[in-house]
């Protein structure tokens, strides 16, 4: 069995509870592992505390904590193969998918440890000699950092690895579903030699532990990626106590096609923002906006390669995507689609689940389409999460920008034109975190990724992706100290 990580230590859950971890492919067993509570949270926030306030590496020299990353990254890359194995028994997704995430998740950790590496603080010329005026920056403290399930290592290192660059101490809560690789994170930082109590874990569902990590008073920030209902919750419940807070909400990221766009590159792309991992991607293009005078042509193709789209377990070679996460999960999808056929949309493809045999212990659900929709519906303006993609059309410009930003999400978007003067434009008037111009989903660690209104916000604080993990302190060092002269009516005061 799998234990908590406290204070260097594994231990079982205080009331001894475990969770069994089934793979959603197939329900096969993956794990047990010890299911903590608020006790657990508690002993966990502690020992971060401690780590921070007498431990040394809050004290670590920049390059300390370069090195340190460098190391993990390493261990990630000699451990690969196991890694990916062990995300894909508890997401269900492709094998070859978390390979990829592993590669993505090494250069995260690489990116960080450079920025770490890189770390300097700057001198305030004040115009004095009498005076040293400098820039620090120093770790803000205990982090809780709360992760999702659908990019479980990937999402958990864009929030370790800065903490640990900037020298924080912290308890990671993964998602209750997807443990494993968290569990060999830890290990893994034990190997590269990370303090003990600087990196802990809990294990639990949200609804034990979260209070405690979001409300402890020794907790100084809450990096939480998740759904917008959840960090709702998450901002308010960090408020009496003025926590630092970094938010990565959902999305429900439109996909433009202008009538000019190379087809064949849109129609292929359209299908892969939407469908990639069964649509659990919070950047999925699950909104697609079609120019009027292609609609017609470009949904039935749509409909026509959505349905050659072959589902499978993580091992099948063949397959193309996988299960959602869970049986709650999938019944979320249906009501979603559901309430899309009770206002009327027009389903194209889809919207049950399939009837392949050899897929009936898994929670797989077909590539669905509406056609018909508009942006008063609520399977247009909700997150599905699901593989459901909804379609709208648009006359021009104008019409385009004003549909995609009529929503309260606004994480990410794309548009496609061969236009260059107009991609820019619409590029520009998207009120969204990313846009991608002829193209969906790349990103790269050194560049932004956040939110604009209620998709959160995150590392777009930050000018060096490190902002919300550390204070910002002027240090004015009078070198020359004298008697003050406020009240000896000789001068006035210095400014
Ligand atoms: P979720 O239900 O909001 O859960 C996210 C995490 O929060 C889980 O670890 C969950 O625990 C925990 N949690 C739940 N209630 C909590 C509470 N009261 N206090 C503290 N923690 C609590 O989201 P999800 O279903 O796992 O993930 C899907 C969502 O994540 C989608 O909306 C997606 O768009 C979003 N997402 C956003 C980004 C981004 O970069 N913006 C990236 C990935 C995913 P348990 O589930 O274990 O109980």
């Amino acid at each position: 069995m799998s234990e908590l990580f406290i204070d260097g230590t594994w231990s079982p859950a205080t009331d001894g509870a475990t969770r069994e971890i089934h793979c959603p492919a197939d329900g096969s067993h993956v794990a047990t592992v010890a299911e903590g509570g608020p006790v657990d949270a508690e002993a966990a926030v502690r020992a971060a505390r401690r780590a921070f306030d007498c431990g040394p590496w809050p004290a670590t020299t920049s390059l300390e904590r370069s090195s340190l990353l460098h190391r993990l990254a390493d261990l990630l890359e000699r451990d690969k193969q196991e890694v990916a194995r062990l995300e894909t028994l508890d997401t269900g997704k492709r094998i070859v998918e978390s390979e990829y995430d592993v590669d993505d998740i090494v250069s995260v950790f690489r990116y960080f440890a450079g920025l770490a590496g890189a770390e300097s603080g700057r001198v305030v010329d004040t115009g004095r000699a009498d005076i040293v005026s400098r820039v620090v920056h120093e770790p803000v403290g205990v982090c809780s950092l709360i992760t999702p399930w659908n990019y479980p290592l990937l999402q958990t290192a864009w929030k370790v690895a800065p903490a640990l660059a900037a020298g924080n101490t912290f308890v990671l809560k993964p998602s209750e579903l997807t443990p494993s690789t968290a569990i060999w994170l830890m290990r893994a930082l034990t190997e590269a030699g990370l303090p003990s109590g600087v990196a802990n874990l809990v294990l639990g569902s949200g609804a034990r532990v979260g209070p405690t990590l979001t409300t402890h008073p020794d907790v100084d920030l809450v990096s939480f990626t998740g759904g917008l209902v959840t960090g709702r919750s998450i901002m308010a419940a960090a408020a009496p106590t003025v926590k630092k807070i970094a938010l990565e909400l959902g999305g429900k990221n439109p996909n433009i096609v202008f009538a000019d766009a190379d087809r064949e590159t849109a129609l292929d792309f359209a299908l892969t923002a939407v469908f990639l991992h069964s649509g659990q991607v919070c950047s999925a293009g699950a909104r697609l906006l079609l120019e009027s005078s292609i609609h017609d042509e470009f949904v039935d193709e749509l409909v026509r390669r959505a349905e050659l789209i072959r589902l499978g377990g993580p091992f099948d070679e063949a397959a193309e995507t996988g299960p959602l996460i869970s049986a709650a999960h999938r019944e979320k999808v249906e009501a979603y689609v559901a309430a899309g056929l009770a206002e009327g949309a027009e389903l194209r493809t889809g919207g049950s689940r399939p009837t392949d045999a050899s897929l009936a212990d898994g929670f797989y659900y077909l590539p669905t389409i509406f056609a018909g929709c508009d942006a008063s519906m609520s399977v247009v303006r909700d997150e599905s999460f699901g593989p459901v993609l909804t379609v709208e059309s648009f006359t021009d410009e104008d019409d385009a920008i004003a549909q995609a930003n009529d929503s309260i999400y606004g994480l990410a978007g794309a548009v496609w034109t061969s236009n260059a003067g107009r991609a820019e434009r619409v590029a520009g008037r998207l009120r969204m975190g990313t846009v991608w111009i002829n193209d969906y989903h790349p990103y790269v660690p050194q560049a932004e990724w956040g939110g604009y209104k209620q998709s959160g916000f995150g590392r777009e604080l930050g000018l060096d992706g490190l902002a919300e993990y550390r204070e910002t302190k002027h240090i004015w060092h009078n070198i020359r100290p004298a008697p003050g002269r406020w009240f000896d009516g000789r001068k006035a005061p210095q400014s």
